[in-house]
């Protein structure tokens, strides 16, 4: 028997995916670089319908045509050079995956070199981690549409599947659209964690609760609006006990956090195509001050000069309303950097088709994906998800919360750069007035650079007099 499906790349991602199509009853092929991972792999949990290959031609040649191929391996030379090592063994019609967190300008380059030796390229995002793949995740996969058909069903298969039963994997869109999906899809899981942060800040600093209490905090706010797997991991996360120093574990965590990168590509990716995501932004920023190394004495020089914590003048209520309406300002700033890349590469993103395979399987999977669904299939040319009428109720009851927790923190010398370029956002794109004209004036003033008028068309310079 021919195998349907072969994989490259058995680390946890790529073993993980491929006990999942094995389970769904796809004979499947391994394939892993050192062949020690395959065997121990085999070993660890044999599966009738998995098989392991000692060579990468051993493996190729157990696939039926057109061959499916998906690389689960490190992003970056390590493609390049197996897609050159691929292209020696296969034959035109066939099906090159891959399926890491690849920058998607490589994902369009390559796509693009493949077709012209005659291979279809798809480059997959997917997300949720290990448990995500072994059991369902979400996945967004970008290529050729005319091939997607040869991929699709074991795609859609394998993916999570949403509380209405539909499967969290569809079609992105041609080249690069997959890669640049799940790009933003972690930029807004990094602004996602880092409000999540700050609500716990504020939780513990201004409200004083021990971690229990806000475990119990956050299980509540699972059963609501801010249902979410994040949410509901940190309740678990603050519950643990850590046996060796018999504390919380949360609070023998050192407090420095690390990245990959995927969240700066977006904030990169943003700034090229005149997005603001600034929370996105301010998220990496986050993790990226919390290692700096001058750190601890700054704490030593400012720590005094703090303003007062004004106590108990915030509620767990006014946080928890707050954080609500600082991610519908986080997701509509990923969704507004979707729409501008959508035009500039000419990808058509169904945006509500988007927010609907992120429902289950991914990090960021949350009930209010749904409403991001509905906005957009109530209006397909919706230009910001904040002028959606459910959307811009929601942000409008919740913005005066988001305010208070904001000044509270302030006072109080507490960190909330996500929350805070949250109510920075909407002021600027709610204002009437930005204090651009004085800009434009200055702009016009030392280099000439026009400005328009708001009581005649055209563009004008005008001679300003300068004093000496
Ligand atoms: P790693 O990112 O740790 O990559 C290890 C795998 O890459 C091994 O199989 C390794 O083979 C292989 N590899 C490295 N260099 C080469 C090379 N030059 N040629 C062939 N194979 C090579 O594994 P993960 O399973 O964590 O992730 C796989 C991909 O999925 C990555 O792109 C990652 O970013 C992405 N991803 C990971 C997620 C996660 O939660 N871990 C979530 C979503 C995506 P060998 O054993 O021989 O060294």
């Amino acid at each position: 028997q021919m195998n349907q499906i072969g994989i490259i790349g058995l680390a946890v991602m790529g073993r993980s995916l491929a006990l999942n199509m094995a389970d769904h009853g796809y004979q499947v092929a391994g394939f892993n670089r050192s062949y020690e991972v395959t065997k121990q792999m085999i070993e660890a949990s044999p599966h009738k319908n998995f098989h392991g290959y000692r060579t990468l031609q051993e493996m190729v040649s157990s696939l039926e045509k057109p061959r499916r191929i998906m690389m689960m391996i490190k992003a970056g030379k390590p493609v390049d050079s197996l897609i050159e090592q691929l292209l020696l063994l296969l034959d035109k019609g066939d099906i090159i995956m891959d399926g890491g967190n690849s920058f998607f300008e490589d994902t369009i380059r390559r796509e693009s070199y493949l077709r012209s030796q005659g291979i279809h390229y798809f480059g997959v995002g997917v997300s949720g981690g290990e448990d995500g793949a072994r059991f369902g995740p979400s996945m967004m996969p970008g290529g050729d549409p005319a091939a997607y058909f040869n991929i699709g069903p074991i795609l859609e298969t394998i993916s999570a599947k949403a509380d209405d039963g539909k499967p969290c994997c569809m079609y992105i869109g041609p080249n690069g659209a997959g890669h640049y999906v799940k790009m933003v899809h972690n930029g807004i899981e990094y602004a996602d964690m880092q409000m999540i942060a700050e609500a716990y800040l504020l939780l513990k600093y201004v409200r004083h609760m021990n971690n229990q209490e806000m475990a119990d905090v956050f299980d509540d706010w699972n059963q609501g609006t801010l249902n979410s797997f994040l949410i509901k991991i940190t309740a678990d996360i603050l519950r643990e006990h850590d046996d060796q120093s018999d504390n919380d574990l949360i609070d023998q965590i050192k407090d420095a956090s690390q990245q990959k990168g995927t969240g700066r590509w977006t904030s990169i990716e943003a700034l090229k195509q005149g997005v603001d995501v600034s929370m996105i932004t301010a998220s990496g920023n986050a993790r990226v001050m919390s290692n700096n190394e001058s750190r601890p004495s700054a704490a030593q020089y400012f720590h005094d000069a703090k303003a007062d914590n004004l106590g108990s003048s915030i509620s767990i209520e006014d946080i928890r309303s707050g954080l609500y309406a600082a991610k519908m300002i986080a997701y509509a700033q990923g969704f507004d950097l979707l729409k501008q890349a959508s035009n500039a590469y000419h990808w058509d993103l169904k945006l509500g088709g988007i927010a609907s395979i992120f429902r289950a399987g991914c990090i960021i999977q949350a009930r209010f994906l749904n409403q991001i669904t509905d906005a957009y299939e109530r209006n397909q040319q919706l230009h910001h998800l904040l002028q959606d009428p459910f959307f811009a109720k929601q942000v409008k009851e919740s913005l005066p919360a988001l305010r208070k927790i904001v000044i509270q923190a302030i006072h109080a010398g507490i960190p909330v750069p996500s929350l805070s370029n949250a109510v920075s956002y909407l002021d600027m794109y709610a204002a009437r007035h930005a204090g651009a004209n004085l800009i434009q004036a200055q702009r016009d003033y030392f280099g000439a650079h026009t400005f328009e008028r708001v009581d005649r068309a055209g563009s004008f310079h005008h001679e300003w007099r300068r004093s000496s």
